[in-house]
């Protein structure tokens, strides 16, 4: 099996299972008891939280343990936007993954908040001329993803940043597919999210387990919380923590290869793919900006063809991958990512994003390709 779709979920790295097995087992106190056992879960958590500060470069105390993607995006989002006076526009894109957009659809409906959606052209890209003019005085929140998970497409973290900053809103930053794959230090000078005032990170796309999850909030900033009840987390996310995918998470993040030359080597395996299966597809197009995109994401449409018979013929050749999002994979509905981007509805559903890993290597890349044209060349065969 060639498994080619990252973006949904990666395998859990061995040495987070191991290092989070006694935390499941003998060590199973809980953090807030004062004994023995409670302090030592304690520490654990409490060292996962620095190895993860240290990841990205800012204090301890402004990471939240969460459940996931999911979970960070809603809390930020919807926490930021309800503490802060500001006022009640947001500002965001039609490209973002369905935790944001339909956190989103709740401000507004539920909590009567405006939003402001940012077109984006053919690739996902956004104009930041159109950012600059949708800003206002009384805009809370801009949230824009670091990377998308369909498309790839890269979102210019660090001018947005500065946009918005001055005039004195705060930015989130969904960087669930990005982190492993960009330099998310948030602290630093000079990367991409320097400054951003929150960011959303999925264990299970970074080798810890599903259900694992850190968001970074901001210093103090004010967050209204999601969960209510014994204050856990600095009163951002009550609920006895989850030690173990806390320490699960920390080993992940540790083992991670260092991200420059990582993205750069995953970057060269991709372009020679791209440049396989366009030059042997004459069906394919690529999907999203071809040079500011995700080191590991590569998707196309293929007019004319069925995209879930390719998605089995591929299956069957023992290549895995998916059509989009795994959140509408299954449903009938086009990507509403490649429907932002002006993409027909008919070209849309034929969409296959094939996202890779740390460990994908070149000839598993040229059998995949192998295999898709083989597919392309069979279901062209069926018709459509
Ligand atoms: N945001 C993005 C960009 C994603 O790709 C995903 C998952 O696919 C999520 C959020 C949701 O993360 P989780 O599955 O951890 O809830």
């Amino acid at each position: 099996m060639i498994y080619l779709d990252n973006a949904a979920t990666t395998p859990v790295v061995p040495a987070a299972l191991e290092a989070a097995w006694p935390w499941l087992t003998a060590e199973f106190g809980n953090p807030s008891s004062t004994h023995e056992l409670g302090l030592r879960a304690k520490t654990a958590l409490e060292s996962a939280r620095s190895r993860i500060a240290n990841w990205l470069d800012c204090p301890a105390s402004d990471l939240v343990f969460t459940s996931g993607g999911t979970e960070g995006d809603n809390l930020a989002i919807t926490g930021l936007a309800l503490a802060n006076l500001r006022g009640k526009h947001i500002i965001s894109a039609k490209t973002e993954h369905e935790a944001v957009l339909e956190t989103l659809d709740y401000l507004e409906r539920v909590h009567g908040f405006e939003i402001t959606w940012l077109n984006v052209d053919h690739q996902g890209n956004i104009d930041l001329a159109e950012l600059g003019k949708a800003l206002r005085s009384d805009t809370t929140l801009v949230t824009l993803m670091l990377a998308n998970n369909e498309i790839g497409t890269t979102h210019p973290l660090s001018q947005i940043i500065q946009a918005t900053h001055a005039v004195g809103a705060l930015v989130h930053t969904d960087a669930v597919q990005a982190a492993g794959c960009f330099d998310v230090r948030v602290g630093k000078n000079g990367t991409v999210v320097a400054g951003v005032d929150a960011l959303t990170i999925s264990g299970h796309k970074l080798g810890a387990p599903k259900g694992s999850g850190v968001t970074y909030i901001r210093g103090r900033l004010a967050v209204e919380p999601l969960l209510h009840g014994g204050g856990q987390e600095f009163g951002r996310r009550s609920g006895t923590e989850n030690v173990a995918w806390a320490v699960a998470l920390a080993t992940a993040i540790d083992s991670l290869p260092e991200v420059l030359s990582e993205a750069a080597r995953v970057s060269a395996l991709r372009d020679e793919f791209i440049s396989q299966v366009l030059s042997s597809i004459p069906q394919a197009q690529l999907t999203g900006n071809p040079t500011d995109r995700h080191p590991g994401i590569a998707s196309f449409t293929f007019a004319g063809l069925n995209g879930e018979t390719l998605l089995l013929e591929l299956e069957q050749r023992g290549v895995i991958v998916s059509s989009g999002s795994a959140c509408a994979a299954g449903s009938d509905d086009p990507s509403h990512v490649l429907i932002a981007c002006g993409i027909e509805a008919e070209v849309a559903q034929t969409s296959v994003r094939f996202s890779l890993s740390h460990s994908t290597t070149a000839e598993e890349l040229s059998t995949a390709a192998a295999a898709l044209a083989d597919a392309v060349a069979s279901v062209s065969g069926l018709g459509t």
